[in-house]
Protein backbone atom coordinates (compact mmCIF):
# COMPACT_ATOMS: atom_id res chain seq x y z
CA UNK A 1 0.00 0.00 0.00
CA UNK A 2 1.29 3.63 -0.82
CA UNK A 3 3.02 5.53 2.27
CA UNK A 4 0.46 7.84 3.78
CA UNK A 5 2.02 10.65 2.49
CA UNK A 6 2.80 9.95 -1.01
CA UNK A 7 -0.02 11.93 -3.32
CA UNK A 8 -1.58 9.88 -5.58
CA UNK A 9 -2.18 11.18 -8.82
CA UNK A 10 -4.21 10.44 -10.99
CA UNK A 11 -6.02 8.08 -8.47
CA UNK A 12 -6.55 4.15 -9.72
CA UNK A 13 -8.76 2.06 -8.25
CA UNK A 14 -6.21 -0.17 -6.30
CA UNK A 15 -5.35 3.33 -4.34
CA UNK A 16 -8.13 3.36 -2.49
CA UNK A 17 -8.25 2.00 0.90
CA UNK A 18 -9.25 -1.80 1.38
CA UNK A 19 -12.26 -3.49 2.90
CA UNK A 20 -14.44 -0.43 1.54
CA UNK A 21 -16.71 -2.77 -0.31
CA UNK A 22 -17.87 -2.71 -3.85
CA UNK A 23 -17.36 0.99 -5.21
CA UNK A 24 -21.04 2.79 -5.83
CA UNK A 25 -22.36 2.24 -9.61
CA UNK A 26 -21.71 5.10 -11.79
CA UNK A 27 -23.57 8.33 -11.83
CA UNK A 28 -26.18 8.37 -14.53
CA UNK A 29 -25.62 10.65 -17.60
CA UNK A 30 -28.53 13.14 -16.41
CA UNK A 31 -27.20 13.63 -12.85
CA UNK A 32 -23.99 14.42 -13.74
CA UNK A 33 -23.42 18.49 -14.68
CA UNK A 34 -19.51 17.90 -13.98
CA UNK A 35 -18.60 15.53 -17.32
CA UNK A 36 -18.53 18.90 -19.82
CA UNK A 37 -16.56 20.81 -18.02
CA UNK A 38 -14.70 18.24 -15.31
CA UNK A 39 -12.40 20.30 -12.92
CA UNK A 40 -8.92 18.24 -11.36
CA UNK A 41 -10.04 17.66 -8.09
CA UNK A 42 -7.10 17.34 -4.99
CA UNK A 43 -8.83 15.75 -1.88
CA UNK A 44 -6.66 16.62 1.27
CA UNK A 45 -7.24 14.74 4.55
CA UNK A 46 -5.51 12.91 7.11
CA UNK A 47 -7.55 10.10 7.27
CA UNK A 48 -7.50 7.45 4.51
CA UNK A 49 -10.76 6.15 5.44
CA UNK A 50 -12.65 9.38 4.58
CA UNK A 51 -9.62 10.22 1.56
CA UNK A 52 -11.60 6.69 -0.04
CA UNK A 53 -14.84 7.83 1.03
CA UNK A 54 -14.91 10.95 -0.46
CA UNK A 55 -13.23 9.97 -4.19
CA UNK A 56 -15.21 7.17 -4.07
CA UNK A 57 -18.71 9.36 -3.53
CA UNK A 58 -17.28 11.92 -6.02
CA UNK A 59 -16.16 9.12 -8.39
CA UNK A 60 -20.32 8.11 -8.35
CA UNK A 61 -20.94 11.36 -9.24
CA UNK A 62 -19.18 11.52 -12.55
CA UNK A 63 -15.87 13.80 -11.69
CA UNK A 64 -12.89 11.35 -13.08
CA UNK A 65 -10.30 13.92 -11.99
CA UNK A 66 -9.69 12.91 -8.51
CA UNK A 67 -6.40 13.09 -6.49
CA UNK A 68 -5.72 12.27 -3.25
CA UNK A 69 -2.96 13.74 -0.67
CA UNK A 70 -2.93 12.34 2.98
CA UNK A 71 -1.24 15.11 4.54
CA UNK A 72 -0.65 19.38 3.63
CA UNK A 73 2.84 19.05 2.42
CA UNK A 74 2.22 15.87 0.13
CA UNK A 75 -0.96 18.43 -1.12
CA UNK A 76 1.66 21.18 -1.59
CA UNK A 77 4.26 19.10 -3.18
CA UNK A 78 1.94 18.14 -5.74
CA UNK A 79 0.46 21.48 -6.32
CA UNK A 80 3.73 22.62 -6.22
CA UNK A 81 5.23 20.02 -8.94
CA UNK A 82 2.79 21.17 -11.84
CA UNK A 83 2.19 17.57 -12.11
CA UNK A 84 -1.43 17.90 -11.73
CA UNK A 85 -3.94 20.42 -13.16
CA UNK A 86 -5.49 21.15 -9.68
CA UNK A 87 -8.58 23.37 -9.96
CA UNK A 88 -10.55 22.60 -6.84
CA UNK A 89 -9.07 21.88 -3.68
CA UNK A 90 -11.07 19.97 -1.64
CA UNK A 91 -9.87 20.40 2.07
CA UNK A 92 -10.07 19.08 5.85
CA UNK A 93 -9.19 21.51 8.10
CA UNK A 94 -8.18 19.54 10.87
CA UNK A 95 -4.96 18.14 9.86
CA UNK A 96 -1.94 16.85 12.89
CA UNK A 97 0.49 18.32 11.44
CA UNK A 98 -0.39 21.47 9.22
CA UNK A 99 -3.47 22.30 9.86
CA UNK A 100 -6.25 23.09 6.97
CA UNK A 101 -5.16 26.89 7.43
CA UNK A 102 -1.79 26.86 7.45
CA UNK A 103 -1.77 24.92 4.28
CA UNK A 104 -4.08 27.12 2.45
CA UNK A 105 -2.02 30.15 3.72
CA UNK A 106 0.88 28.17 1.96
CA UNK A 107 -1.02 27.37 -0.77
CA UNK A 108 -2.13 30.85 -1.27
CA UNK A 109 1.43 32.32 -1.20
CA UNK A 110 2.74 29.87 -3.50
CA UNK A 111 0.93 31.34 -6.11
CA UNK A 112 -2.21 29.08 -6.20
CA UNK A 113 -5.18 30.62 -7.25
CA UNK A 114 -7.43 27.94 -7.97
CA UNK A 115 -10.59 27.19 -5.54
CA UNK A 116 -11.23 25.71 -2.42
CA UNK A 117 -13.95 23.47 -0.56
CA UNK A 118 -13.49 23.56 3.11
CA UNK A 119 -14.46 20.44 5.07
CA UNK A 120 -14.56 20.76 8.42
CA UNK A 121 -16.18 18.87 12.18
CA UNK A 122 -15.45 22.37 13.89
CA UNK A 123 -19.39 23.57 13.24
CA UNK A 124 -20.39 26.66 11.43
CA UNK A 125 -18.56 29.29 13.69
CA UNK A 126 -15.35 28.16 12.89
CA UNK A 127 -15.62 27.62 9.24
CA UNK A 128 -17.20 31.33 8.64
CA UNK A 129 -14.00 32.37 10.64
CA UNK A 130 -11.77 30.83 8.60
CA UNK A 131 -13.42 32.04 5.34
CA UNK A 132 -13.15 35.45 6.20
CA UNK A 133 -9.57 34.55 7.15
CA UNK A 134 -8.75 33.57 3.79
CA UNK A 135 -10.99 35.95 2.24
CA UNK A 136 -8.23 38.08 1.26
CA UNK A 137 -5.95 35.63 -0.94
CA UNK A 138 -6.07 34.88 -4.15
CA UNK A 139 -7.80 31.46 -3.36
CA UNK A 140 -11.43 31.35 -4.15
CA UNK A 141 -13.46 29.52 -1.49
CA UNK A 142 -16.39 27.83 -3.50
CA UNK A 143 -17.94 27.11 0.05
CA UNK A 144 -17.79 25.29 3.33
CA UNK A 145 -19.16 21.84 4.43
CA UNK A 146 -19.72 20.25 8.07
CA UNK A 147 -17.59 16.46 7.65
CA UNK A 148 -19.23 14.35 6.13
CA UNK A 149 -20.11 15.80 3.23
CA UNK A 150 -23.50 15.00 1.22
CA UNK A 151 -23.33 14.63 -2.48
CA UNK A 152 -26.18 16.78 -2.81
CA UNK A 153 -24.09 19.98 -0.70
CA UNK A 154 -20.28 18.81 -2.38
CA UNK A 155 -21.80 19.14 -6.00
CA UNK A 156 -23.80 22.63 -5.07
CA UNK A 157 -20.18 23.53 -3.95
CA UNK A 158 -18.80 22.24 -7.19
CA UNK A 159 -21.14 23.68 -10.30
CA UNK A 160 -19.87 26.56 -9.00
CA UNK A 161 -16.58 26.27 -9.78
CA UNK A 162 -15.94 28.33 -13.51
CA UNK A 163 -12.88 26.66 -15.53
CA UNK A 164 -11.76 30.37 -16.21
CA UNK A 165 -12.06 33.54 -13.62
CA UNK A 166 -14.91 35.41 -14.23
CA UNK A 167 -13.91 38.56 -17.24
CA UNK A 168 -15.23 41.00 -14.73
CA UNK A 169 -13.32 40.12 -11.96
CA UNK A 170 -9.86 39.88 -14.16
CA UNK A 171 -10.66 43.12 -15.59
CA UNK A 172 -11.38 44.19 -12.38
CA UNK A 173 -8.27 43.55 -10.33
CA UNK A 174 -6.15 44.62 -13.67
CA UNK A 175 -7.29 48.21 -13.12
CA UNK A 176 -4.65 50.04 -11.00
CA UNK A 177 -5.49 52.39 -8.24
CA UNK A 178 -6.88 56.23 -9.10
CA UNK A 179 -4.81 59.42 -8.68
CA UNK A 180 -6.17 62.53 -7.28
CA UNK A 181 -5.27 64.43 -10.62
CA UNK A 182 -7.49 60.97 -12.87
CA UNK A 183 -10.75 61.99 -10.78
CA UNK A 184 -9.76 65.74 -11.40
CA UNK A 185 -9.46 64.95 -14.80
CA UNK A 186 -13.26 62.87 -14.87
CA UNK A 187 -14.51 65.58 -13.17
CA UNK A 188 -13.71 67.96 -15.81
CA UNK A 189 -14.14 65.63 -18.70
CA UNK A 190 -17.65 64.55 -17.32
CA UNK A 191 -16.19 60.95 -17.18
CA UNK A 192 -18.82 60.12 -14.42
CA UNK A 193 -22.53 57.44 -15.29
CA UNK A 194 -25.01 56.79 -13.11
CA UNK A 195 -26.50 52.72 -12.65
CA UNK A 196 -30.02 52.33 -10.89
CA UNK A 197 -30.77 48.79 -9.45
CA UNK A 198 -34.24 48.47 -8.45
CA UNK A 199 -35.81 48.01 -4.60
CA UNK A 200 -39.10 46.17 -5.16
CA UNK A 201 -41.52 45.19 -2.23
CA UNK A 202 -41.66 42.32 -1.27
CA UNK A 203 -45.01 41.58 -0.54
CA UNK A 204 -46.46 42.97 -4.12
CA UNK A 205 -43.40 42.39 -6.18
CA UNK A 206 -44.12 46.28 -7.38
CA UNK A 207 -41.22 48.39 -7.94
CA UNK A 208 -40.69 51.46 -5.02
CA UNK A 209 -37.51 52.88 -6.39
CA UNK A 210 -33.77 52.57 -7.83
CA UNK A 211 -30.32 52.97 -5.79
CA UNK A 212 -28.29 55.07 -7.97
CA UNK A 213 -24.86 53.89 -7.97
CA UNK A 214 -21.67 55.87 -9.26
CA UNK A 215 -19.50 54.56 -12.02
CA UNK A 216 -16.10 55.91 -13.67
CA UNK A 217 -16.43 55.49 -17.53
CA UNK A 218 -12.83 56.02 -17.42
CA UNK A 219 -11.20 56.60 -20.47
CA UNK A 220 -8.57 53.58 -20.71
CA UNK A 221 -9.88 51.33 -18.29
CA UNK A 222 -13.60 51.15 -18.74
CA UNK A 223 -15.91 51.25 -16.36
CA UNK A 224 -14.35 51.56 -12.63
CA UNK A 225 -16.64 50.74 -9.47
CA UNK A 226 -16.83 52.69 -6.99
CA UNK A 227 -15.06 51.02 -4.29
CA UNK A 228 -11.56 52.10 -6.67
CA UNK A 229 -12.33 55.71 -6.29
CA UNK A 230 -14.92 56.41 -3.53
CA UNK A 231 -12.24 56.45 -0.71
CA UNK A 232 -9.73 58.76 -2.77
CA UNK A 233 -12.30 60.81 -3.52
CA UNK A 234 -13.08 61.54 0.82
CA UNK A 235 -9.59 61.71 0.93
CA UNK A 236 -8.63 64.28 -1.71
CA UNK A 237 -11.28 66.81 -0.69
CA UNK A 238 -13.24 65.74 -3.88
CA UNK A 239 -16.68 63.82 -2.80
CA UNK A 240 -18.35 67.26 -2.18
CA UNK A 241 -18.32 67.64 -5.79
CA UNK A 242 -18.69 64.28 -6.65
CA UNK A 243 -21.99 64.49 -4.73
CA UNK A 244 -23.44 66.86 -6.15
CA UNK A 245 -23.10 65.76 -9.16
CA UNK A 246 -24.57 62.73 -8.09
CA UNK A 247 -27.64 64.72 -7.29
CA UNK A 248 -27.92 66.00 -9.86
CA UNK A 249 -27.95 63.49 -12.14
CA UNK A 250 -30.17 60.56 -10.34
CA UNK A 251 -33.11 63.98 -9.88
CA UNK A 252 -32.84 64.55 -13.19
CA UNK A 253 -33.82 60.61 -14.07
CA UNK A 254 -36.02 60.75 -11.14
CA UNK A 255 -37.87 63.57 -13.05
CA UNK A 256 -38.16 62.08 -15.81
CA UNK A 257 -39.31 58.71 -14.63
CA UNK A 258 -42.30 61.11 -12.63
CA UNK A 259 -43.06 62.91 -16.26
CA UNK A 260 -43.56 59.67 -17.54
CA UNK A 261 -45.93 58.37 -15.13
CA UNK A 262 -43.58 56.05 -12.99
CA UNK A 263 -43.56 57.46 -9.91
CA UNK A 264 -41.37 56.00 -7.76
CA UNK A 265 -38.28 56.98 -5.14
CA UNK A 266 -34.84 57.61 -5.64
CA UNK A 267 -31.49 56.52 -3.26
CA UNK A 268 -28.60 58.28 -3.44
CA UNK A 269 -25.11 57.43 -1.40
CA UNK A 270 -23.91 59.99 0.52
CA UNK A 271 -20.73 59.84 1.92
CA UNK A 272 -19.80 60.80 5.86
CA UNK A 273 -17.79 63.72 4.68
CA UNK A 274 -20.69 64.90 2.53
CA UNK A 275 -22.33 65.66 5.93
CA UNK A 276 -19.66 67.45 7.58
CA UNK A 277 -19.91 70.29 5.19
CA UNK A 278 -22.26 72.72 6.98
CA UNK A 279 -24.51 74.07 4.08
CA UNK A 280 -25.41 69.99 2.75
CA UNK A 281 -28.76 69.85 4.09
CA UNK A 282 -29.86 73.30 2.46
CA UNK A 283 -28.15 72.19 -0.73
CA UNK A 284 -29.72 68.81 -0.99
CA UNK A 285 -33.77 71.06 -0.47
CA UNK A 286 -32.78 73.42 -2.76
CA UNK A 287 -31.89 70.66 -5.31
CA UNK A 288 -35.04 68.73 -4.87
CA UNK A 289 -37.20 71.84 -5.17
CA UNK A 290 -35.31 72.91 -8.77
CA UNK A 291 -36.13 69.69 -9.68
CA UNK A 292 -39.95 69.98 -8.77
CA UNK A 293 -39.89 66.76 -6.39
CA UNK A 294 -40.52 66.34 -3.53
CA UNK A 295 -37.97 65.29 0.02
CA UNK A 296 -40.15 62.43 0.56
CA UNK A 297 -39.06 61.08 -3.04
CA UNK A 298 -35.54 60.90 -2.17
CA UNK A 299 -33.79 58.75 0.59
CA UNK A 300 -30.15 59.40 1.29
CA UNK A 301 -27.89 56.51 2.67
CA UNK A 302 -24.95 56.93 4.79
CA UNK A 303 -22.27 54.66 5.28
CA UNK A 304 -19.76 55.34 7.29
CA UNK A 305 -16.36 54.00 5.83
CA UNK A 306 -13.69 54.88 8.74
CA UNK A 307 -13.64 54.13 11.69
CA UNK A 308 -14.91 57.05 13.74
CA UNK A 309 -17.88 58.12 16.72
CA UNK A 310 -20.76 60.16 14.73
CA UNK A 311 -19.32 63.98 15.21
CA UNK A 312 -21.91 66.70 15.76
CA UNK A 313 -21.70 68.17 12.43
CA UNK A 314 -22.66 65.01 10.38
CA UNK A 315 -25.42 64.57 13.13
CA UNK A 316 -26.41 67.95 12.87
CA UNK A 317 -26.95 67.43 8.99
CA UNK A 318 -28.67 64.52 9.25
CA UNK A 319 -31.74 65.64 11.86
CA UNK A 320 -31.48 68.94 9.09
CA UNK A 321 -32.05 66.71 6.33
CA UNK A 322 -34.78 64.62 8.26
CA UNK A 323 -36.81 68.02 9.42
CA UNK A 324 -36.98 68.80 5.77
CA UNK A 325 -38.76 65.05 5.56
CA UNK A 326 -35.73 63.34 3.31
CA UNK A 327 -35.90 59.80 3.73
CA UNK A 328 -32.32 58.69 5.69
CA UNK A 329 -31.49 54.94 5.42
CA UNK A 330 -28.49 53.23 7.58
CA UNK A 331 -26.74 51.47 4.92
CA UNK A 332 -24.83 48.59 5.23
CA UNK A 333 -26.11 47.64 8.45
CA UNK A 334 -24.55 45.08 10.82
CA UNK A 335 -20.78 45.70 9.29
CA UNK A 336 -18.18 47.21 11.56
CA UNK A 337 -19.15 51.21 10.85
CA UNK A 338 -22.76 50.63 10.80
CA UNK A 339 -23.69 49.93 14.37
CA UNK A 340 -26.23 50.05 16.90
CA UNK A 341 -25.05 53.40 18.75
CA UNK A 342 -25.59 55.14 15.24
CA UNK A 343 -29.24 53.63 14.88
CA UNK A 344 -29.79 55.06 18.24
CA UNK A 345 -28.96 58.49 17.54
CA UNK A 346 -29.72 59.49 14.19
CA UNK A 347 -33.04 59.71 12.83
CA UNK A 348 -33.30 57.30 10.20
CA UNK A 349 -36.47 56.12 8.48
CA UNK A 350 -34.86 52.85 6.99
CA UNK A 351 -32.39 50.33 7.77
CA UNK A 352 -30.58 48.09 4.88
CA UNK A 353 -29.44 45.10 6.17
CA UNK A 354 -25.81 44.33 4.34
CA UNK A 355 -25.84 41.93 2.38
CA UNK A 356 -23.27 39.67 4.07
CA UNK A 357 -26.27 39.01 6.45
CA UNK A 358 -28.63 38.28 3.50
CA UNK A 359 -27.53 35.58 0.33
CA UNK A 360 -27.70 32.48 1.83
CA UNK A 361 -29.03 33.42 5.18
CA UNK A 362 -31.56 29.79 5.38
CA UNK A 363 -28.92 27.59 4.63
CA UNK A 364 -26.59 29.45 7.13
CA UNK A 365 -27.30 28.92 10.79
CA UNK A 366 -25.15 31.78 11.76
CA UNK A 367 -26.17 34.35 9.90
CA UNK A 368 -29.79 34.09 9.82
CA UNK A 369 -30.37 34.67 13.35
CA UNK A 370 -28.95 38.07 12.36
CA UNK A 371 -30.86 39.15 9.71
CA UNK A 372 -33.91 38.20 11.65
CA UNK A 373 -32.90 39.84 14.70
CA UNK A 374 -31.93 43.00 11.93
CA UNK A 375 -35.44 42.99 10.74
CA UNK A 376 -37.37 42.14 13.99
CA UNK A 377 -35.42 44.92 15.61
CA UNK A 378 -36.09 47.41 12.70
CA UNK A 379 -39.64 46.54 12.88
CA UNK A 380 -39.97 47.34 16.50
CA UNK A 381 -38.29 50.50 16.32
CA UNK A 382 -40.96 51.72 13.17
CA UNK A 383 -38.12 51.78 10.67
CA UNK A 384 -38.76 50.63 6.80
CA UNK A 385 -36.80 47.28 6.21
CA UNK A 386 -34.64 46.61 3.06
CA UNK A 387 -32.54 44.05 2.14
CA UNK A 388 -29.56 44.23 -0.12
CA UNK A 389 -27.80 41.15 -2.16
CA UNK A 390 -30.69 39.41 -2.41
CA UNK A 391 -29.35 36.63 -4.79
CA UNK A 392 -31.78 34.04 -5.31
CA UNK A 393 -35.45 33.02 -5.04
CA UNK A 394 -34.24 30.90 -1.71
CA UNK A 395 -33.56 34.51 -0.66
CA UNK A 396 -36.52 36.41 -1.49
CA UNK A 397 -38.60 33.63 0.03
CA UNK A 398 -37.23 33.97 3.38
CA UNK A 399 -37.34 37.82 3.50
CA UNK A 400 -41.09 37.55 2.93
CA UNK A 401 -41.84 34.88 5.56
CA UNK A 402 -39.28 37.21 7.93
CA UNK A 403 -41.87 40.32 6.80
CA UNK A 404 -39.19 42.42 5.64
CA UNK A 405 -40.32 45.17 3.28
CA UNK A 406 -38.15 45.98 0.73
CA UNK A 407 -35.41 43.82 -1.38
CA UNK A 408 -32.70 44.65 -3.84
CA UNK A 409 -30.25 42.49 -5.59
CA UNK A 410 -29.37 40.27 -8.67
CA UNK A 411 -32.45 37.87 -8.51
CA UNK A 412 -34.39 41.06 -9.03
CA UNK A 413 -32.38 43.11 -11.59
CA UNK A 414 -28.87 44.34 -11.53
CA UNK A 415 -27.57 47.94 -11.90
CA UNK A 416 -28.51 49.44 -14.99
CA UNK A 417 -28.67 52.65 -17.02
CA UNK A 418 -31.64 55.07 -16.39
CA UNK A 419 -33.13 54.06 -20.17
CA UNK A 420 -33.15 50.08 -19.57
CA UNK A 421 -34.74 50.47 -16.68
CA UNK A 422 -38.40 50.52 -18.69
CA UNK A 423 -37.47 47.12 -20.40
CA UNK A 424 -36.39 45.39 -17.23
CA UNK A 425 -39.77 46.52 -15.18
CA UNK A 426 -41.53 44.85 -18.71
CA UNK A 427 -38.84 41.80 -17.78
CA UNK A 428 -39.86 41.43 -14.16
CA UNK A 429 -43.14 41.84 -14.44
CA UNK A 430 -43.32 38.83 -16.70
CA UNK A 431 -41.09 36.43 -14.39
CA UNK A 432 -41.09 37.54 -10.64
CA UNK A 433 -41.87 34.76 -8.08
CA UNK A 434 -45.43 33.32 -8.27
CA UNK A 435 -46.93 34.32 -4.73
CA UNK A 436 -46.53 38.02 -6.24
CA UNK A 437 -47.82 37.76 -9.63
CA UNK A 438 -50.91 39.69 -10.88
P1 LIG B 1 -23.76 49.89 -1.48
O1 LIG B 1 -24.40 51.19 -1.19
O2 LIG B 1 -23.87 48.82 -0.46
O3 LIG B 1 -24.35 49.42 -2.88
C1 LIG B 1 -24.66 48.11 -3.20
C2 LIG B 1 -23.51 47.46 -3.92
O4 LIG B 1 -23.79 46.07 -4.03
C3 LIG B 1 -23.35 47.94 -5.36
O5 LIG B 1 -21.99 47.84 -5.69
C4 LIG B 1 -24.17 46.93 -6.13
O6 LIG B 1 -23.80 46.82 -7.49
C5 LIG B 1 -23.84 45.67 -5.38
N1 LIG B 1 -24.93 44.69 -5.48
C6 LIG B 1 -26.22 44.90 -5.76
N2 LIG B 1 -26.93 43.76 -5.72
C7 LIG B 1 -26.07 42.79 -5.41
C8 LIG B 1 -26.20 41.36 -5.23
O7 LIG B 1 -27.28 40.78 -5.35
N3 LIG B 1 -25.07 40.69 -4.90
C9 LIG B 1 -23.87 41.30 -4.77
N4 LIG B 1 -22.81 40.55 -4.47
N5 LIG B 1 -23.70 42.64 -4.93
C10 LIG B 1 -24.79 43.37 -5.24
P2 LIG B 1 -21.22 49.05 -6.35
O8 LIG B 1 -22.08 49.74 -7.34
O9 LIG B 1 -19.90 48.53 -6.78
O10 LIG B 1 -21.06 50.05 -5.16
C11 LIG B 1 -20.21 49.79 -4.09
C12 LIG B 1 -20.35 50.85 -3.02
O11 LIG B 1 -19.86 52.11 -3.45
C13 LIG B 1 -21.79 51.11 -2.64
O12 LIG B 1 -22.20 50.09 -1.76
C14 LIG B 1 -21.71 52.47 -1.99
O13 LIG B 1 -21.31 52.37 -0.64
C15 LIG B 1 -20.59 53.12 -2.78
N6 LIG B 1 -21.19 54.06 -3.75
C16 LIG B 1 -21.78 53.80 -4.93
N7 LIG B 1 -22.19 54.94 -5.51
C17 LIG B 1 -21.86 55.95 -4.66
C18 LIG B 1 -22.04 57.37 -4.68
O14 LIG B 1 -22.62 57.96 -5.60
N8 LIG B 1 -21.53 58.06 -3.61
C19 LIG B 1 -20.93 57.46 -2.56
N9 LIG B 1 -20.46 58.21 -1.55
N10 LIG B 1 -20.77 56.13 -2.50
C20 LIG B 1 -21.21 55.38 -3.55
CA1 LIG C 1 -26.20 52.02 -0.65
CA1 LIG D 1 -24.82 48.23 1.26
Amino acid sequence: MAKRDTPIWPPSEDTLPLGLGPAEPAASPTEDSATQRQPGLLLVDDDPFMLGMQSRMLRSMGYSKIGTAASADAALALVLAGRAAVDVVVCDLNMPDVDGIEFLRRLGDSGFAGNVILLSGEGPRIIHAVQKLLAGRPLRILGALEKPAGRAALRALLDRWHPVAPAQATDEARVPACTADELHAAQLGEQWVLHYQPKVDLQTGALTGTEALLRWNHPVHGLVYPDRFIGLAEDCGAIDALTDWVLGAALAQLSRWHQQGLLIHMAVNVSMENLRSPGFARKVGALVRHSCLSPQDLTLEVTESRVMALAPEPLETLVRLRMQRFGLSIDDFGTGHSSLAQLRDVPFTELKVDRGFVHGARQSPLIRPMLEGSIGMAQRLGLQTVAEGVETEDDWALLRELGCDIAQGYFIGRPMPGDQLHAWLADWQARRPREVAG
